[in-house]
């Protein structure tokens, strides 16, 4: 009898490998800047990109923790599925589960987004000098 598998904390790790690399880039960029906090995270992440939305917020803390990015609020924007249709030409937006035309119905159409994850915006507390404010 085969062992069952984990299937959710398979998912986490996933998630956990992602937030891993999201926090080095966060890292990185707060390096860049001077070594401020990072304040606020946005990504945009598309329903067909594999990624649980969930399982990201849960994992990320874990992560983040010790780092410029711990104490980060994470804000997660559902990126629109957009397809281009070969028959038509026309762009539409769709359902993850329904990549048909929305103009004429064909079934020959290419994914424009949705499959993405996107650090669309990061938002950094500087350290400012006390002159500054005057
Ligand atoms: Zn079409």
């Amino acid at each position: 009898m085969a062992r069952r598998r984990r299937v959710l904390s398979d998912a986490a790790v996933h998630e956990l490998s992602i937030c891993q690399a999201l926090v080095r880039q966060l890292r990185g960029i707060s390096t860049q800047h001077g070594g401020g906090e990072v304040a606020l995270v946005k990504l945009r992440i598309g329903p067909l990109s594999g990624i649980e939305s969930a399982q990201l917020e849960q994992a990320f803390p874990l992560a983040a923790a010790g780092t410029p990015a711990a104490r980060a609020v994470l804000e997660i924007i559902t990126a629109p599925v957009r397809i281009h249709c070969v028959d038509c030409g026309t762009e539409t937006a769709t359902a993850p589960n329904r990549l048909l035309c929305g103009c004429c119905g064909s079934l020959r159409t290419r994914l424009l987004s949705g499959d993405e994850m996107l650090l669309e915006s990061v938002e950094l507390e500087l350290a400012m000098p006390a002159a500054a404010i005057a």
